[in-house]
């Protein structure tokens, strides 16, 4: 993408020495509540007051939003408490009506991203506007459709883009509500270097106590931002409830997070070598989560030995996966002597698990 504006900018007016937050409710429910969590959150980091006004509800029957009166209310926290304001819109009439309540900020959801005619009209809707444009990844881990996301709201002439990653859904369960896959963050990150980057750890994680690991791993991977979901009554929220956080504890979580100021060379050099370990860190989390998948695997295969009376060890097969490996690994700049190494050792521990489970 070529383009002659640096879109940090509009990050920098902000002046921030710390990375910039967006907080507030999932929902907007009542005025009061909207008010009431506003005034909680204004004397914090938070720099950008959030609510859903239109939900995009997985099925119908569910609390769908207050609709466009909610946008008065937001318009209400901006005059009391000098917040600048943000919603999600999903269609060119939300982009309308938010735009005319002179929302600050619009972020387009995990929903719509997934679809070029939805981010198609959302960008025309929205042409030239310099109000800051979010876009939140799609709810499946595919690259391209963020990045062609981002294309399609920068051909519109909007100069303040910014990216939220508010991770990946899965079939199978995880302790995430989405997976966050950071790897996929990290490369839109390096294809779009000058787009700040905000971490959305409340749908990520989906429950309360994970905010806090989540929100400081995305500040040592380089994120600009965070977006919590935050509620004055958390387990009475309309949407979203398990996820939510008080304001008191946002803002406690603001300061126990560990900020990395960019300031000389040797704080530089502090900052990349800390990013690299925790790339590093993720990519050993799920080696070992893997391995421990592969030895389930295993035992199940030795139950199933077990039944016929199958013998443990398997040559022809083990031969097999061997040799497929040292090619595979030698595409990766992998020798063949480690390769050997590590899969005598996997192949070692999945024996043990395999006998355990026949000897039982
Ligand atoms: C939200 O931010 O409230 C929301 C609906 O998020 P997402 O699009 O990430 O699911
Ligand atoms: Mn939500």
């Amino acid at each position: 993408m070529e383009n002659n504006v640096n879109m940090r900018d509009w990050l920098k007016d902000f002046g921030l020495s710390h990375p910039l937050v967006i907080g507030g409710p999932c929902s907007a429910e009542t005025e009061e509540q909207v008010l009431k969590i506003a005034h909680e959150l204004k004397d914090s980091d938070v720099s950008i007051y959030r609510a859903g006004i239109w939900k995009p509800r997985t099925r119908p029957g569910m609390f769908e939003g207050v609709g466009s009166i909610g946008l008065k209310w937001m318009q209400k926290v901006k005059e009391e408490t000098g917040l600048l304001i943000a919603t999600e819109v999903a269609n060119a009439a939300h982009v309308k009506l938010a735009l005319d309540h002179d929302i600050d900020v619009l972020w387009i959801g995990a929903r719509s991203t997934v679809s070029p005619f939805i981010i198609q009209e959302i960008a025309e809707a929205l042409e030239g506007t310099e109000k800051i444009v979010l876009i939140k990844n799609p709810v499946n881990p595919d690259l391209s459709l963020w990045l062609g996301g981002v294309e399609r709201i920068y051909k519109s002439n909007i100069n303040k883009i910014g990216l939220i990653h508010r991770g990946f859904s899965t079939y199978e369960k995880t302790k995430y509500r989405n997976i966050p896959e950071w790897q996929i963050a990290i490369e839109v990150q390096n294809k779009f270097p000058d787009i700040p980057m905000i971490c959305d750890p409340s749908h990520i994680g989906g429950r309360r106590d994970l905010i806090f690991d989540i929100s400081q791993t995305a500040l040592d991977l380089n994120f600009d931002g965070l977006m919590i979901e935050s509620h004055h009554n958390p387990d009475k929220a309309w949407s979203d409830a398990n996820q939510q956080v008080t304001p008191k504890r946002l803002i406690e979580i603001m300061k126990e997070l560990k900020i990395r100021k960019e300031t000389n060379q040797e704080e530089d050099y502090k900052n990349k070598i800390d990013n690299f370990r925790t790339q590093i860190d993720l990519i050993d989390y799920s080696l070992l989560d893997s391995l421990g998948k592969r030895m389930k695997i295993s035992e199940e295969i030795g139950n199933l030995k077990k039944s016929k009376n199958v013998a443990v060890l398997q040559s022809k097969r083990w031969k097999k996966i061997i040799q497929k490996m040292i090619l595979e690994g030698k595409e990766k700049g992998l020798t063949e002597e480690f390769i050997l190494r590590i899969f005598k050792a996997i192949h070692q521990e999945s024996i043990n698990h395999q006998e355990k489970v026949i000897n039982s």
